[in-house]
C-alpha cells in the first residue's frame, strides 16, 4: 500500500520508524528523503494539507522553477515526489501526541499511531486581519511576505500593515521597488526596534498612517487590489489610500499547540533545536523542520532545506538506535 488518502486505509497496528506530521514543503521533503532511506514514512499532513504554499499564487523564487509556478501545484509536485517513493499520507489533523515514552503515539482522533521516530513540521501561519475582501484578495494583491513578492510591485504603491520588525522590514524591502510605500499601524507606538523604526523613517518612500487600522480591502470586478480604506481610530475619520498591494505583516504564530509541554519552546511558542545546526529537538527521537522551528527565513526552500535534515537526522539516530 503505497500511498492513500483517509486514516482507516492506513494501518495503525504496525510500529512505524517514522511518522511526519505536517504536510508542507519541510514535511513532504523530510517524507521524500525518508522513503528514500526505506523508513516507510507515514505523513500526518493535515485536513488543509500544503501550508502556506496554498494561499501563494505565482512562486518565482522556488529553484528548480524557471519559468515560476503557482503555490498550490508545488504542494501537488512534492507531495507526488513523496509518494513515488513509498510515502503514506492520511489527510487529517492529528489530535493529540505521547513523546514520553518510545514507541511515541500520535493519534488522529480516536486511533493511535505508534512510531520510533517522529518529524515535527506543523508549519506557522502568518496572522491575519480576518477581512472578507483581504481572503478573496489574497494572492491577488494581498500579500504576507515582501521578500516572495515585492518584485511584483516594480513601480506600484504598496500599503503594510504593522508596527513590529516585520513590517518595517518589510516596508524597507518593499522600498527597493516602490515609490510609495505607506505603513499603517493601529498605534502610535511601535513594536518595532528603534533601529528599524528610523530605518524605515528615513527612508524617503516610506510614509506612515498611524493610530490607524485597514477597514477593507478594495478591489476590481477582476479580483485586483485598487486601495485601502482606512479608519483612524482616535477620530473614526475614513480615508480610501490608492495601493495595488496590501503587505499583512502583524506576526506569524507557530502551530504548536500539540507539542506544549513536550518540546521546548522558546517564548514565542517556536520549537527549539536542542542542537545547533540539526533537527535535534529536546526528546531523543523526535525532530523539527521547517517554519514552526523558524521565524527568520520562513522560506519554502529554507523548510524543504531543514525537511531534508530531519529525515537525515531520524535516519542516523534510528541506526543507532533501532
Ligand atoms: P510582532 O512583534 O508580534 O508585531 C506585530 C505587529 O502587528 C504589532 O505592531 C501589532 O500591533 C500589529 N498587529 C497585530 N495584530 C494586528 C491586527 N489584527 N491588526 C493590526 N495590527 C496588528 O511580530 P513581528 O513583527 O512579525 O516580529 C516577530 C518577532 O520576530 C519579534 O521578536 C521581532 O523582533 C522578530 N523579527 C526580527 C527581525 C529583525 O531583527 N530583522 C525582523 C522581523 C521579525 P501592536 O504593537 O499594537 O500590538
Amino acid at each position: 500500500m503505497n500511498s492513500v488518502d483517509g486514516k482507516e486505509a492506513v494501518s495503525s497496528s504496525d510500529v512505524r520508524e517514522v511518522i511526519v506530521i505536517g504536510g508542507g514543503p519541510a514535511g513532504y521533503t523530510a517524507a521524500l528523503y525518508a522513503a528514500r532511506a526505506n523508513l516507510n514514512p507515514l505523513v500526518i499532513e493535515g485536513f488543509a494539507w500544503g501550508g502556506q504554499l496554498m494561499i501563494t499564487s505565482d512562486v518565482e523564487n522556488y529553484p528548480g522553477y524557471p519559468t515560476g509556478i503557482l503555490g498550490p501545484e508545488m504542494m501537488q509536485d512534492f507531495r507526488k515526489q513523496a509518494e513515488r517513493f513509498g510515502t503514506e499520507f492520511i489527510t487529517d489533523d492529528v489530535t493529540r501526541v505521547d513523546f514520553s515514552e518510545r514507541p511515541f503515539g500520535v493519534w488522529v482522533g480516536d486511533t493511535e499511531y505508534r512510531t520510533e521516530a517522529v518529524i515535527v513540521a506543523t508549519g506557522a501561519n502568518a496572522r491575519q486581519l480576518g477581512l472578507e475582501s483581504e481572503k478573496t484578495l489574497q494572492g491577488r494583491g494581498v500579500s504576507y511576505c515582501a521578500v516572495c513578492d515585492a518584485a511584483f510591485f516594480k513601480e506600484r504603491e504598496v500599503v503594510v500593515v504593522g508596527g513590529g520588525d516585520s513590517a518595517m522590514e518589510e516596508a524597507t524591502f518593499l522600498a527597493k521597488f516602490s515609490p510609495k510605500v505607506t505603513i499603517v499601524h493601529r498605534r502610535d507606538t511601535f513594536r518595532a526596534s528603534p533601529i528599524m523604526v528610523d530605518r524605515a523613517r528615513s527612508n524617503d518612500r516610506i510614509e506612515f498612517m498611524l493610530d490607524s487600522v485597514v477597514e477593507d480591502v478594495l478591489g476590481t470586478g477582476d479580483g485586483c487590489v485598487t486601495g485601502v480604506l482606512i479608519r483612524n481610530v482616535k477620530t473614526g475619520e475614513e480615508t480610501e489610500l490608492r495601493a495595488d498591494g496590501l503587505f499583512v505583516a502583524i506576526g506569524h504564530d507557530p502551530n504548536t499547540a500539540l507539542f506544549k509541554g513536550q518540546l521546548d519552546m522558546d517564548e514565542a511558542g517556536y520549537i527549539k533545536v536542542a542542537r545547533p545546526n540539526t533537527s535535534y529537538t529536546n526528546v531523543p527521537g523526535v525532530f523539527v523542520s521547517g517554519d514552526v522551528a523558524d521565524k527568520v527565513y520562513r522560506q519554502a526552500v529554507t523548510a524543504a532545506g531543514t525537511g531534508c535534515m530531519a529525515a537525515i537526522d531520524a535516519e542516523r539516530w534510528l541506526a543507532e538506535h533501532g
